[in-house]
């Protein structure tokens, strides 16, 4: 009896933090990406880029395991690397970019050092279905590697700059998965991206979130905006709303 009481007070006095439900935040980073999947345990980055403001990522990663996964080598989806491998615990590259770079983005990769380790969480699952590098891939958002992070509930499709020939090819993996409710609008709401065959193999799709500043470069385009609501989903922009979370 004494033990058992000993144990009950232990466990009262012990100060244990508030398990959270793993949620993606989509940063307000301007033009540019960096998604993050936020578990007890680990954050998980899909790009770690935007403009000249930085994310408050600290306030959910600083006391967590940190992994990168990364797109591609555009400036605007790898600018931040070094700032994460100095502040970010652990951080490491999970993913690194497949198309060629030059000096100065093979520095900034070579910032962080890759993961040795497998992802240390059960709480999402994070699956790839980047397609096979192709001869006829010519720029580097051809090259964007593609993931799905499938959370309790929902399940968040991250494209980064694929294009629409791309996305042709990997969509079919997403007729064998579980479905899919959150797009991160691919090459933030090009209108080269998204395509009809795309959405088509969506049909769980409920809300597209566009990473992007209007004035830079048109994002999201008027087109795609129309393609998601003629399927009965929103778009909804950083621009307007700020860092947007989900529940995943
Ligand atoms: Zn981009």
């Amino acid at each position: 009896m004494r033990k058992l009481v000993a144990a009950i007070l232990i466990a009262i006095s012990s100060p244990i933090a508030p398990e959270i439900h793993p949620f993606a935040v989509v940063w307000d980073i301007g033009q540019g990406q960096w998604v993050t999947v936020v578990t007890n345990s680990t954050c998980l980055h899909f790009d770690m880029g935007g403009e000249r403001w930085l994310p408050p990522v600290l306030r959910f990663c600083r006391n967590k395991i940190n992994r990168v996964y990364l797109s591609h080598s555009d400036m605007d989806h790898i600018k931040f690397l070094p700032w994460g491998s100095r502040h970010l615990p652990h951080l490491c590259d999970a993913a690194p970019p497949l198309d060629p770079m030059n000096q100065r983005k093979k520095r900034l990769v070579a910032s962080v050092r890759r993961c040795h380790a497998d992802l240390a969480t059960n709480e999402v699952k994070v699956v790839e279905i980047t397609p096979r590098i192709n001869r006829k891939f010519r720029g580097h958002n051809e090259f964007s590697r593609v993931f799905v992070i499938y959370g309790p509930d929902r399940a968040i499709l991250i494209p980064g700059d694929s294009t629409a020939d791309a996305e042709t090819v990997w969509s079919k993996r997403l007729l064998n998965l579980p479905p899919v409710q959150i797009l991160v609008a691919g090459h933030h709401g090009s209108r080269t991206s998204t395509s009809e065959t795309l959405l088509r193999r969506l049909p769980s799709l409920k809300i597209a979130i566009a990473s992007a500043r209007k004035a830079k470069y048109g994002h999201p385009h008027p087109e795609v905006v129309a393609r998601l609501r003629a399927n009965g989903v929103p778009c909804v922009r950083t621009e307007i709303w700020g860092n947007i979370g989900l529940q995943l």
